[in-house]
């Protein structure tokens, strides 16, 4: 028991007032009301209760841009939703458009050797892409179905909070980052979305075109092992 509680419930109060006072001083501004924690508590476009789910849910039938007259179905992603490395490319291809998956192709296959290599399974990273529909003939995204589209790839992003992202060629750097910077010149060196870590390297159908070059995408992959290694659980 206190020797004297009034004096006890006092310094009580004198230390509640003092703590409130230097809460106030960091910018608290009282007790939410409960419309507000409510608020607080829903899905956020921008946060990780936005789910993957949530986000093709959100994308639905999507004719948001003019790819949508040729494809075959939307490849949205596959791999873990709590991936620590995203792998993004440009756009669907062919085989893309039939199976609804992500770089299965012969670009795929490189990429799924490379990631053996490295000793990584598909389903512990994440695969997508800049636009979601196959281009007609294999042809660059343009500007404005990548407008479209891209928000979705950023909110996947978002749901997902991953350590490091692969851009896989010009088309998924310079979108992602925006950016104009051809990716001879910044393939290699690390940049930044957001508070994610970014690694342009070369697109596998590149490599593919041009095998005396894939010792590059080696040497960036070894950067992002190392960055996982020192920061994630990979
Ligand atoms: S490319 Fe993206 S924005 Fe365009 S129709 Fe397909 S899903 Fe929609």
């Amino acid at each position: 028991m206190p020797e004297d509680p009034v004096l006890e419930l006092r310094e009580l109060a004198e230390a509640l007032e003092d703590w409130l006072r230097f809460q106030r001083r960091l910018g608290w501004r009282g007790t939410p009301k409960e419309s507000e924690t409510q608020a607080a508590t829903q899905p956020q476009e921008s946060g990780r209760a936005l789910t993957l789910k949530g986000i093709r849910e959100k994308l639905g039938d999507c004719k948001r841009c003019k790819l949508s007259q040729g494809r075959t179905q939307i490849v949205f992603g596959d791999g873990s939703p709590r991936a620590e490395l995203i792998f993004i490319g440009e756009g669907p291809g062919a085989e893309e458009d039939l199976q609804g998956l992500p770089f299965v192709g012969a670009a795929g296959q490189l990429l799924n050797n490379l990631l053996s290599k490295l000793g990584l399974r598909r389903e512990e990273v994440y695969i997508a892409n800049v636009v979601k529909c196959r281009p007609p003939e294999n042809r660059n995204p343009e500007p404005d179905e990548i407008e479209a589209c891209l928000p979705f790839m950023k909110m996947q992003i978002a749901a997902i909070r991953p350590k490091v992202i692969v851009t896989l060629g010009k088309i998924a750097t310079q979108a992602l980052l925006g950016i104009q910077t051809p990716i001879t010149q910044i393939r290699g060196q690390w940049q930044k979305f957001g508070n994610i870590m970014v690694m342009p390297t070369f697109h596998p159908s590149y490599l593919l075109r041009f095998p005396r070059e894939r010792h590059k995408t080696w040497e960036d992959m070894q950067q992002v092992m190392e960055y996982l290694a020192d920061h994630g659980e990979i």
